[in-house]
């Protein structure tokens, strides 16, 4: 399918033809142009896993939060250092999970 992105904000659009509108930015059809095949390819390659990123970061949220609820009870100091490298782990991950898709967006492998 044909992809279209607005040069206005960067909205992409799947469709045969643009929008009238920019569902984003409100640009007119003009301001829209078509992405040649490459880039359509890339962009429909890596949508599935922007998506896994996405889902990713939300999970090592809820491992952050649960690893401080578990350093906050301090139950013994075996329970804390082990809730501690969880978060340590966690954190880590995400900020690589943030360079990977800031890395897919400047390729153009987003949208
Ligand atoms: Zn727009």
């Amino acid at each position: 399918m044909k992809k279209w992105k607005c040069i206005v904000c960067g909205y992409i659009h799947d469709g045969e033809t643009p929008p009238e509108f920019c569902p984003k930015c409100g640009a007119p059809a003009e301001k829209f142009a078509e992405l040649p095949e490459e880039q359509r390819k890339l962009i429909d390659r890596a949508r599935m896993t922007n998506q896994f990123h996405i889902e990713l970061l939300g999970l090592l949220e809820q491992v952050q939060a649960v690893a401080e609820l578990g350093i906050e009870d301090e139950l013994d100091p075996p329970c804390v250092t082990l809730f501690k490298k969880a978060l340590q782990a966690a954190t880590e991950i995400q900020q690589a999970a943030k360079a990977e898709i800031a890395g897919h967006i400047s390729k153009g492998k987003w949208g």
